[in-house]
C-alpha cells in the first residue's frame, strides 16, 4: 500500500475526537508531499535540524510538531513556527521556550511528558516533579507559553495489559492535572498518546493525538 492509502486506513480509524500526527521523521520531503496530497496536515519530527529543513521547503500550512527531546539551545530555530512542543520534561525548557516565544511574538502551545512506561530509558516527568513545577511561582511568569496537556509513550511490548495500564495512568493524571491547575483553561484538552502499534488501544484509553511514523511511512531506516 501507498501512503496515501495508509494515511486513509488510519483516518478511518480515529476516533471523534482523535487527531492524528503523522510522524515523519528520517523520511523525505517526496513522502510528506504524498501524506499532504492525501489531505494529511498535522506532522511530527524529533530532530530539530530536520524539522526547520523541512518546514523551510514544504507547504506553509503544515502544522508541524516537536515531539522528541528538545534541547534549551536549540528552541531558537523552532520557535518562529512550532505548532505543539509535546515533550516538556523541565521548568528550564518551558523557561527557555517561553523567551524565544516572546522574542517572536507568539505563545507556543506545549505538552507536558510524563514517564509512564516501565522501562528505564524514556524521558519525562513523574507526577510530582509536575506538580512541583506547576505550582512554582516561575511558572506563573510563564506567559509566552500555553500547556495544553500531556503525552507519553507506553512500554515497547506485547503485553496488551501492561499498556493499556499505562496509557490509563496519563489519562489519570491528565484529569488530575486539570482539575488541580487548569480549572479555568479550556485549552488543557490533549492526550498525546498511541503510535503505530498501540494507537487503537491509546484511543480506547482516551488519546486525542496519536503519534503515528512506521504504519504511515513503513519502516525507518537509520544511516
Ligand atoms: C518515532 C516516534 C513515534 C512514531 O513511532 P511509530 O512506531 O513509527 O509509529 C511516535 N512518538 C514518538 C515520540 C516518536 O519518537
Amino acid at each position: 500500500m501507498g501512503i496515501a492509502e495508509n494515511i486513509e486506513h488510519v483516518k478511518k480509524e480515529l476516533k471523534e475526537g482523535v487527531r492524528l500526527v503523522a510522524v515523519s521523521k528520517t523520511k523525505p520531503n517526496s513522502e510528506i508531499l504524498e501524506a499532504y496530497g492525501a489531505g494529511q496536515r498535522i506532522f511530527g519530527e524529533n530532530k530539530v535540524q530536520e524539522l526547520v529543513s523541512k518546514y523551510e521547503q514544504l507547504p506553509k500550512d503544515i502544522e508541524w510538531h516537536f515531539i522528541g527531546h528538545l534541547q534549551t539551545n536549540k528552541v531558537k530555530y523552532l520557535a518562529p513556527f512550532v505548532s505543539l512542543v509535546h515533550g516538556i520534561d523541565s521548568l528550564k525548557l518551558l523557561q527557555t521556550i517561553n523567551k524565544e516565544a516572546l522574542k517572536n511574538k507568539r505563545i507556543i502551545p506545549c505538552l507536558l511528558q510524563f514517564h509512564i512506561a516501565e522501562e528505564e530509558t524514556k524521558f519525562g516527568l513523574d507526577l510530582k516533579e509536575a506538580e512541583e513545577l506547576l505550582a512554582s511561582q516561575a511558572f506563573v511568569g510563564l506567559t509566552s507559553i500555553e500547556i495544553c496537556g500531556v503525552m507519553g509513550m507506553a512500554t515497547y511490548t506485547d503485553d496488551e495489559a501492561q499498556i493499556r495500564k499505562e496509557f490509563r495512568s496519563l489519562k489519570k493524571i491528565f484529569l488530575l492535572l486539570k482539575n488541580t491547575y487548569f480549572k479555568d483553561k479550556p485549552t488543557f484538552t490533549e492526550i498525546s498518546m498511541g503510535m503505530s502499534g498501540d494507537y487503537q488501544l491509546a484511543m480506547e484509553e482516551g488519546s486525542t493525538l496519536v503519534r503515528v511514523g512506521s504504519k504511515i511511512f513503513g519502516e525507518r531506516e537509520y544511516h
